[in-house]
Order: C-alpha cells, then sequence, then structure tokens
C-alpha cells in the first residue's frame, strides 16, 4: 500500500542538508558553549552565527533573537513573561480564540490563577479576526496582544500588519505566533511591525524540540526559565547547539525555496479540494479559501465522526489529522472550527490535509478515489 503523509501542519520530516548542518555539533563539535576554551568557543561561535543568519531573515538584529526549546515554549515565554513583566501597567491580555493552545492554554492559566483578565476576539465563519473587534478589546490596562499569523487548522491568515499597527498605536506590545507562517510566506518582523513573534524548526523540515522567539528591544518579557545567564538572562540551560545551527539552515532553505513551493501546493489543494466537492455530497470546506497558506484545506462530512475518519483514512495509507493533534480521542470539538461557528456535528466531522514537499498529483488522485468510498461507509454505518 501507498502510504501518504498529509500531516505536515502537525510536523515535518528533517532536511537531509539540515542533519548534515547538525551532525558536527551531535559529534566533534560538543563543548558547552558557555566554556572559555577553545571546545566552548567553538560551540559558541556555531551559535552566533545561526543567530545573525536568522535575524536577518526575520529583519531582525542578533540581539533580538532567543532560542528556545520549541513553538510552545516561545509562545508560553510571551505570554507568562509579558504578564510578569507588566504587572504595575495592567492585568488584561487580548488573543483570539483561535490561537493554538500553546497561546491560549497558557491565557487560561493567568485567569484561573487570578493573574490576567483576557479576552478572547471572536472569528468570522472564514476563521478571520477583524481588526475592529481588536479596536473595541483594547483597554488602559492591556499590557499585550498575541494573534497568530496563520491558523494551523485551517490555514487562514489573519490580516497581521493591521492587527499590528492598531496595537502599536497604542503603545501595547503585540505578539504573533508564526509557526505556520514561517517557510510558507515571508516573515519579516519590520514589515509586520510586530514585537514579539515565534517560531518552530520542526515546521519547516528543521529538528523538533527547538524555537525562535523574537523579542523587539525594549519589549519587557520575565524569563520563564532561571539559571545561568544563558541567551542574555533571557532563557537558562545550556543551548542545543545542534539543533540551534539546524534551525538556521532549516530558516535558509526555506526561505530559498518558498515561493515555487507554495505555489505548487496551493495548486494540488485546490485539486483536492474541488475533487472533493465535485465527488462527495454534504462536504463543507472551513477556513478562508484565498487568504490561506498553500498547504492546508480542511473539510467538514457532514454525517461522519472524526474518529473514523482520522482511522479509516490512516488504514488505507493516508496520515492526516483532525486539526489540533491534542484533540484527538479527547471527543471535543476543534475550539477553532467551534469559534468559527459550526455546528457541533460538523466541527466533529474535520478532516485537517496540510500538505508538503513530498506530496505529489498522484496522492491527490489517490485521496479522491479513497476518501468517497469511506465518506459512504462511514455514513451508512452510522445511518445503521
Ligand atoms: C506546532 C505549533 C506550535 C507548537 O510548537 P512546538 O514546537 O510543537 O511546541 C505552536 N503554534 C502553532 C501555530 C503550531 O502549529
Amino acid at each position: 500500500m501507498k502510504r501518504i503523509y498529509a500531516d505536515y501542519n502537525a510536523t515535518t520530516p528533517l532536511d537531509p542538508r539540515v542533519l548534515v548542518a547538525m551532525l558536527p555539533y551531535l559529534q566533534e563539535h560538543y563543548g558547552n558553549p558557555s566554556s572559555v576554551h577553545i571546545y566552548g568557543r567553538e560551540t559558541r561561535a556555531a551559535i552566533d552565527d545561526a543567530r545573525l543568519r536568522l535575524a536577518k531573515l526575520l529583519g531582525a538584529q542578533e540581539s533580538e533573537i532567543v532560542f528556545t526549546g520549541g513553538g510552545t515554549e516561545a509562545d508560553n515565554t510571551v505570554i507568562f513573561g509579558a504578564a510578569r513583566a507588566r504587572r504595575k501597567k495592567g492585568r488584561h491580555i487580548v488573543t483570539s480564540s483561535v490561537e493554538h493552545h500553546a497561546v491560549l492554554h497558557a491565557c487560561q492559566h493567568l485567569e484561573k490563577t487570578g493573574e490576567c483578565e483576557v479576552t478572547y476576539l471572536p472569528v468570522s465563519r472564514e476563521c478571520l479576526v477583524a481588526p475592529d473587534d481588536l479596536r473595541k478589546a483594547l483597554r488602559n490596562d492591556t499590557i499585550l496582544v498575541s494573534v497568530m499569523s496563520a491558523n494551523n487548522e485551517t490555514g487562514t491568515i489573519q490580516p497581521t500588519k493591521d492587527l499590528a499597527a492598531i496595537c502599536r498605536e497604542r503603545g501595547v506590545p503585540f505578539h504573533t505566533d508564526a509557526v505556520q507562517s514561517f517557510g510558507k510566506a515571508i516573515v519579516n518582523v519590520e514589515d509586520w511591525g510586530v514585537d514579539l513573534l515565534s517560531i518552530a524548526a520542526h515546521k519547516f523540515y528543521g529538528p523538533k524540540g527547538v524555537g525562535v522567539l523574537y523579542m523587539r528591544h525594549g519589549t519587557k518579557v520575565n524569563p520563564l526559565l532561571f539559571g545561568g545567564s544563558h541567551e542574555n538572562e533571557r532563557r537558562a540551560g545550556t543551548e542545543n547547539a545542534a539543533a540551534i545551527v539546524g534551525t538556521a539552515k532549516a530558516a535558509e532553505l526555506a526561505a530559498t525555496t518558498m515561493g515555487d513551493e507554495q505555489t505548487r501546493l496551493f495548486e494540488l489543494t485546490e485539486k483536492l479540494a474541488g475533487g472533493v466537492i465535485e465527488r462527495i455530497s454534504g462536504v463543507y470546506r472551513n477556513g478562508h479559501p484565498k487568504l490561506r497558506i498553500g498547504n492546508t484545506v480542511n473539510f467538514s462530512f457532514d454525517g461522519c465522526e472524526e474518529e473514523g475518519l482520522l482511522l479509516g483514512l490512516d488504514l488505507e495509507g493516508v496520515a492526516v489529522s483532525s486539526g489540533s493533534a491534542c484533540a484527538v480521542g479527547s471527543l471535543e470539538p476543534s475550539h477553532v472550527l467551534k469559534a468559527m461557528g459550526l455546528p457541533r456535528e460538523l466541527a466533529r466531522a474535520a478532516v485537517r490535509f496540510s500538505f508538503g514537499r513530498d506530496n505529489t498529483a498522484e496522492d491527490v488522485r489517490c485521496i479522491l478515489e479513497i476518501l468517497p468510498k469511506l465518506i459512504e461507509r462511514l455514513r451508512t454505518f452510522a445511518r445503521a
């Protein structure tokens, strides 16, 4: 059986060229970058070099780049760190109702402990945040706004520049979770006008467990981890040199191939969407059809259940998600689709296809052969 991986928003395979770049820092260059001797200095030089290259790609300064242990840690650092650093200024945070759990659950925790009040901006049926809603939500005691730049479940791209401009006007720091944008769209902190931004290497063919947090000069964010003075006292712990070198390499590769690859994936996903809608009745496409990252399409199938869809596709060799990986098995429908106003039955009947470099037109043809039969079976089963 042919296996098709269509879950690139969950994670991507490591690019072999990235592995080659990383290997020396897993083998011969093992020095602790904080050590003063030659072993340490070699590793330190590699980290400094990676920081410079990433800063260039993001339109930032080297000193504004902090390496973290992943996208979740970068997001958590912003939410908890800004809340603590700006406590005297206020305790109100604004975010959206469709954020990744790395932002959403951190905000909910601050509400539960009574440290913060949080406003969750609504989204349209297409998963879009309205800048006017942000304008209305801002208060004199708002200390942070965090709205993702592309949604991991629907692929919808938010009006990041407009949202950032509103915050700048009001003097409120603006964070964007750009984990799904980086490598799929041009991410530039100056062009976007953002103060804080998170990315994660394993979403663009880099290693897992490493992230980058951009922190604009003068933006106050307390650290999450305490210990040594690593990362300029912004993130304690011995740096993961190999992963950091791998992140820079993966980011450069993504930047050079992005344009053509995203066009190819956009066409492939449109072909899939067209085929699905033509062959299957009672199907709804979720998310904005045009304002989206090129690789992601999300459908709901009337009269089906998520578990049946995912397991059925897996049995046929097609690996997909229902959206947020954490939601599988929880029986709770996706918070993103719920926020978009989908009725519960449709929010529980969703499949996200997120394509990447190995997907081809042949994959789309295979999926279009498998899917209608599976849906038919699931619907017959549900009626019986
Ligand atoms: C994957 C993802 C994260 C979490 O990143 P990890 O590196 O897996 O911790 C955060 N936000 C979004 C939008 C994601 O897709």
